[in-house]
């Protein structure tokens, strides 16, 4: 045992604005591109919607790709079912779902593959596994063409295994998301954008090495577009969103009205209530379930962040993702933060 590391997390930092020349919004480009083999994913945004029962069936699929990103479609259902939401993206875009990595996870793949599937998620929370790497192995045998997004990790050698392993993203972070109590339950996890800095620091290495370096989603905890500007500047590739999207018109399940108010359920997979609703039993409780606020349509939510980003990469006089990792970050002090709050109702 060692270690006096501290680690850091999206509010223990500030980007410092940059000079720029960037006279108008719309000269930025937020595209991005993943590539195995034949096989290219262009996203004109760097949004990907979270594999989550309320957050990514077929509805949000569709609208996130119109939009310019993509989501991953869950796995907790039947794979009839799963096979079905796929069979329900638009043939113009790629189809990905979420798998796990024991039970009919062989069976549900090759149905997903029959249907179109071009990219599949090994969808575990904890990615540094020998489940994993057996799971990497298999699909990369079997189906090679495959673009496989693996995870979670928190460390830089998790991330440098999972690229040998053969991952083609990998999902980083343990125990930050919004509905998880991985950390209370387990005392294990790392933060989002400490997970991001170390991931992307051992990225450059693999890449200056002539090695395998797999593509960093960052993914659980981000609660706000500074949290993505930073989570992009740090490192990551694209970001995965749960909460920030979850509510809106897309995602799955009932509008309720809660005292008057608009609301829509949103579960930690983990959670005893999506345990429940997906295999009748539950254990090993990682996560919670809520109702969150009604927030309309996802091209309202997805576009209001993406003027914000836009804004963001201006501060750092970035016209592209690539030049946005020239930016330069600080560590602030609790004051600093509160200072960075509304703070003009305070007493
Ligand atoms: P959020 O964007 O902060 O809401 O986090 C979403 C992320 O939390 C997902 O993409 C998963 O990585 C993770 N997650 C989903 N369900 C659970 C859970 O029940 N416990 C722990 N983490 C979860």
């Amino acid at each position: 045992m060692n270690n006096n590391n501290k680690v850091l997390s999206f509010d223990d930092i500030l980007l410092v604005p940059q000079y720029s020349d960037i006279r108008s919004r719309s000269e930025i480009d937020t595209s991005v591109k993943l590539k195995k083999n034949n096989i290219e994913i262009n996203l004109d945004i760097p949004i990907i919607s979270s594999p989550m029962s309320t957050v990514t069936e077929a509805y949000m699929c569709n609208a996130i790709n119109s939009l310019g990103g993509m989501g991953i479609i869950h796995r907790y259902n039947t794979i009839t079912f799963q096979k079905k939401l796929v069979s329900y993206i638009y043939n113009n875009n790629l189809k990905s779902a979420a798998v796990g990595v024991t039970g009919d996870f062989k069976e549900r793949l090759s149905e997903l593959v029959s249907e179109g599937l071009s990219i599949v998620c090994i969808d575990v929370a904890h990615g540094d596994h020998i489940l994993v790497k057996e799971a990497i192995e298999y699909i990369n045998n079997k189906y090679p063409n495959l673009f496989i997004i693996a995870g979670n990790v928190a460390t830089a050698s998790s991330y440098e295994r999972l690229s040998e392993w053969g991952a083609d993203a990998v999902r980083a972070s343990v125990g930050s998301g919004s509905i998880c109590t991985t950390r209370i339950q387990t005392g294990h996890g790392i933060p989002t954008l400490q997970a991001i800095i170390d991931c992307s620091n051992k990225r450059k290495e693999l890449l200056l090495e002539n090695k395998k370096a797999a593509y960093i989603i960052a993914d659980g905890g981000i609660k706000n577009s500074g949290d993505i500007v930073k989570s992009l500047a740090l490192g990551a590739d694209i970001v995965m969103l749960g909460s920030m999207i979850s509510g809106t018109k897309e995602t799955p399940g009932k509008i309720i009205s809660i005292d008057g108010k608009k609301m829509k359920k949103y579960s930690g997979m983990a959670s005893k209530s999506a345990q429940k609703v997906w295999r009748g039993s539950y254990s090993s409780i990682e996560g919670v379930s809520t109702q969150v606020p009604y927030k309309g349509t996802i091209s309202k939510v997805v576009n209001e962040i993406m003027s914000n980003v836009r804004s963001g990469m201006s501060y750092s006089g970035a016209r592209s993702l690539c030049e946005l990792r020239e930016a330069q970050f600080v560590l602030q002090t609790q004051n600093a933060h509160s200072e960075g709050q509304p703070h003009i109702f305070r007493k």
